[in-house]
């Protein structure tokens, strides 16, 4: 067997297991990296503390995916959550679980996962350029011929897999790199979108608030059927942010909300029914303390200051005083306190970029483009994202394996 030149574009989780899988296969690969450095989105990911994976079973991984579940069965197969775990596990990393299925390195720690992945590139004979940036690829006849860098010199390649990423958190590398690549090839790019991000609202008070959160509340979003997520939500600046935001964000990027505003109605105290609240007003309603002063068994005082101008109930009004109106409106704010989404943030500052190469033109079972031959494409560059819990980089993984073993098997076959 003759070697070939498999070249990756771009070090993070999905190149760099497609460099490994290739190298397997006994190619010569050539890993091209930007940065100085490889993973430096992975470095960042769960708080530094990365969220490898979700130990769910496939369906829940395809329910947790927003768009292109199905492209993604066939890269499950090959490499789903357990594969991905004994991968690290073999090479001395341990895990834990957390909530809701959520896999951790037992060192919290993404360095480890870094560490690990780059040593055995360097035993697998990997070659590594940093500081390398690719400007485009090179094809003759709608095949392959190899890459091209800033500087203009052409790198001859019998393989490239594309896995830049997408185009949020640009200071870490993603700068949407492969899509242009991708469409200069005759590629269909799906219009790129913020997800996992979260809501800009239209009320000001609420933005007067920044930085006080609450925990446990559901949020739901208004005429969308069963939208609703449960979690901590902080006050910012712009809006409303925390993981129910950041979940329920992937699924309105597709609307204007510019044009068309949803409403999202949030439940404080999703375990308390409203009897619950009616007998703890009942409880209160003798009393001559002021409704500001009692609320604070409920809410942060800087927020009732404010929610109660928002509600034009007098913060100073006595309880035995409270209308039954005035009483309602504070029940219906504690159990559904309504605002209006204007905006997502940008796709800069989403966890992840919704959008990319177009999946119809792409082999799922090889990550090969449909239209160039030696051409594959991996992890977030794809048109594919999920909501948070590890989905992503199981992805971005999963994705990443598939090509580079699927590029390596076709060489082998020439
Ligand atoms: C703050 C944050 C936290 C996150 N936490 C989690 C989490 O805990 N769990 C989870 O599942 N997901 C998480 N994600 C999402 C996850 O990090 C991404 O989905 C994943 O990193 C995508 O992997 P990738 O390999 O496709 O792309 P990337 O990780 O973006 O890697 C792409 C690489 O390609 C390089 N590159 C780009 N263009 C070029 C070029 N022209 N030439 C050479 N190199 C290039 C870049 O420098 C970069 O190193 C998080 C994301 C963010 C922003």
């Amino acid at each position: 067997m003759d070697k070939s030149r498999i070249i990756v574009v771009g070090g993070g989780p999905a190149g760099m297991f497609a460099a490994l899988e290739a190298a397997a296969g006994g190619h010569e690969v050539l890993l091209l990296e930007k940065n100085p450095v490889l993973g430096r989105k992975l470095k960042i990911t769960g708080g530094g503390r990365c969220n490898l994976t979700n130990i769910k079973d496939k369906k829940e991984h395809q329910r947790a995916t927003i768009h292109n579940p199905k492209f993604l069965y066939k890269a499950f197969e090959a490499l789903d959550p357990k594969g991905l775990i004994k991968y690290f596990e073999d090479r001395g990393c341990t895990f834990k679980l957390e909530k809701e299925g959520t896999v951790f390195p037992k060192s919290d720690d993404s360095s480890e996962i870094i560490n690990i992945l780059e040593k055995d590139l360097l035993d697998q004979g990997v070659d590594i350029w940093y500081n390398h940036k690719v400007e485009g690829v090179s094809v003759q006849d709608q095949k392959v011929q190899g890459v091209v860098l800033t500087d203009d010199r052409e790198l001859l390649a019998d393989a490239v897999i594309i896995t830049t990423g997408g185009a949020s958190y640009p200071q870490t590398g993603s700068t949407g790199d492969g899509f242009k690549m991708a469409k200069e090839l005759g590629h269909g790019i799906e219009k790129i979108k913020p997800a996992l991000t979260s809501f800009e609202i239209k009320e000001n008070w609420v933005k007067t608030l920044a930085g006080i959160s609450f925990s446990g509340t559901a949020v739901r979003i208004l005429k969308m059927n069963k939208l609703q997520e449960s979690g901590d939500l902080l006050l910012t600046h712009y809006g409303i942010s925390g993981p129910p935001i950041l979940k329920l964000s992937s699924y309105i990027n597709e609307i204007d909300l510019k044009e068309n505003p949803v409403t999202v109605e949030i439940d404080f105290f999703p375990d308390k029914d409203e009897e619950e609240l009616k007998a703890w007003f009942l409880h209160h309603s003798s009393g001559k303390k002021n409704l500001g002063s009692v609320l604070t068994e409920f809410w942060p005082k800087k927020f009732i200051d404010e929610i109660l101008g928002f509600l034009k109930i007098p913060k100073d009004r006595k309880m035995n005083e409270l209308k039954k109106k005035e009483r309602g409106k504070v029940m219906g704010a504690l159990k559904g306190l309504q605002l209006t989404v204007v905006g997502l943030r940008p796709v800069k500052d989403a966890i992840v970029t919704a959008g990319g190469v177009d999946v119809k033109e792409v082999n799922p079972s090889t990550m090969e483009s449909k239209k160039v031959s030696g051409l594959y494409f991996a992890g977030e560059v794809l048109d594919l994202d999920a909501i948070t819990g590890g989905y992503n980089l199981q992805i971005a993984f999963s994705t990443g394996f598939v090509a580079g073993s699927a590029a390596g098997r076709k060489e082998e076959q020439r």
